[in-house]
């Protein structure tokens, strides 16, 4: 179970401070589908970064499994969001240059597994979402809802027992929206599902819960969830953790797709190394003549 106690966050800003949540209390059950819906600056996509472990709470406090984060060093976040969370966002935040496979199994990286596990895994992930045949394609020769599809693909790869997403349809046409969310109830069956939408039909079908939110705080919930016996921490967390190999030959690749800069900038550089060779000769010879 996920607990919000008290939750405040401030964000600093010029001025003084804008105060984006406001003492908000909410427990959500380890399976539903819960919708978000408010006014836009309401606080909803900070909601959503807080529980994600994306950003930090000012005060109060967000517990998981009865644990609270009040001191969670920045391991322990790391550990939460690469094992726990995943996430959905309406501009599908998908790296361009690299393929849909790519873009998959990249969110496994940081989980130590095998390259031929999180491979297995990645087509897994993209048959779950309708695309297995699609797996070579870059995102740029996709449309809006394909590219949703991978970001979903991606967000649920790593099997987290929580899926976030700010609007997801936000970005789509009501046709293509109409899959997405049956994706995401499919999704939904087995895991705790937070979505922030501006759409209250889509949010009336799909969702079980439906939570609006007005100046940082909760005006109504339809299914409140009461505090149950907390359980002990059910799964123990794996430390996120990336073999030195893939982690050369992720920088590898980053060099390969910028071909043009990467030369450039060896010549350059060797440019720099001759010119002080020249001038240490010069001035050695200087100094024997
Ligand atoms: P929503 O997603 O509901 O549209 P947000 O959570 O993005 O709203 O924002 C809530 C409030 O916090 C807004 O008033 C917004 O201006 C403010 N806010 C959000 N992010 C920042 C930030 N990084 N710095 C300053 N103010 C912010
Ligand atoms: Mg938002």
């Amino acid at each position: 179970m996920l607990q919000c106690r008290h939750l405040i966050k401030d964000y600093i800003t010029g001025d003084g401070f804008v105060r984006a949540i406001n003492d908000l209390s909410v427990n959500f059950r380890d399976n539903e589908f819960v919708s978000i819906l408010g006014p836009s600056g309401c606080g909803k996509t900070t909601l959503l970064n807080i529980i994600g472990g994306l950003d930090n709470y000012t005060s109060g406090d967000l517990i998981i499994n009865g644990k609270s984060t009040k001191k969670y060093t920045d391991k322990d976040w790391d550990t939460y969001r690469n094992h726990r969370i995943g996430f959905v966002f309406q501009s599908y935040n998908l790296i361009m240059h690299q393929s849909v496979l790519s873009n998959v199994e990249l969110a496994l990286t940081l989980t130590g597994v095998s390259k031929e596990e999180r491979r297995k895994r990645a087509l897994e992930a993209l048959e779950k979402v309708g695309l297995k045949d699609q797996v070579d394609k870059k995102p740029t020769q996709m449309s809006g809802g394909q590219m949703q599809r991978v970001a979903i693909a991606r967000a649920i790869v790593n099997n987290p027992d929580i899926l976030l997403a700010d609007e997801p349809t936000g970005a789509l046409d009501s046709k293509t929206s109409v899959q997405i969310m049956d994706l995401l109830k499919e999704i939904a069956k087995d895991r705790l599902v937070i979505m922030v939408t501006h759409n209250p039909e889509l949010a009336q079908t799909y969702s079980t819960r439906i939570i609006k939110l007005k100046d940082g705080q909760i005006i109504s919930d339809s299914d409140p969830a009461d505090q149950e016996d907390e359980k002990d921490d059910k799964t123990a967390m794996k430390k996120p953790s990336m073999s030195f190999w893939t982690a050369f030959q992720l920088s590898l690749n980053n060099l390969m797709t910028k071909k043009g800069r990467t030369f450039l900038t060896a010549f350059a550089g060797s440019i720099g190394i001759i010119g002080i060779g020249l001038i240490m000769s010069l001035s050695n010879g200087v100094q024997n003549y």
